[in-house]
């Protein structure tokens, strides 16, 4: 059977940054027959849930590999290590259960894919990706917006 990696969070983990998940009842759709294989790249990083909202000063995910962005919490502290951590524990996941697509959380810093918050903790969006979604990208696997995300 098809495997598919989905955001953890969306399948009611309750991973994310404030301690919850986000169910999304257009998941198993969009899912379909495959086998979704859950991941959370923050959690796999180790980082603590709950934990300070994150967000990407100086780009997005493509910059943040590249070494031109950085992560960065609410209070300044510099997470992106562990973000670069999880967006390979993601791959690496991802690969040993042979995904070749995957369905993530819209707008995550990790998870995001077309367009992420700005790195100004003002809810403003700019066009780009998370860092994980930048990485399975960059290695062949798809990675589109989950639905209800
Ligand atoms: Fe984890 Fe991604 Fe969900 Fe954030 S969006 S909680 S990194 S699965």
């Amino acid at each position: 059977m098809e495997s598919v990696l989905v955001s953890a969070c969306l399948q009611g983990v309750p991973c994310r940054f404030d301690g919850r998940g986000k169910a999304s009842p257009e998941m198993a759709a969009a899912i379909g027959e495959r086998r979704p294989v859950s991941f959370c790249p923050e959690v796999a990083a180790g980082l603590p849930t709950p934990r300070r909202p994150a967000e990407i000063v100086g780009g997005d995910g493509h910059d943040v590999l590249d070494g031109r962005a950085r992560v960065v919490d609410d209070t300044g502290h510099d997470v992106t290590e562990a973000f670069l951590d999880g967006a390979g524990r993601a791959l690496e996941a991802a690969r040993r259960a042979g995904c070749t697509e995957a369905l993530l959380m819209a707008r995550s810093p990790s998870c995001g894919r077309g367009a992420v918050y700005d790195g100004t903790f003002t809810g403003e969006l700019r066009e780009g990706d998370g860092v994980a979604a930048a990485l399975l990208e960059r290695h062949g696997i798809t990675v589109r917006p989950a639905p209800g995300g």
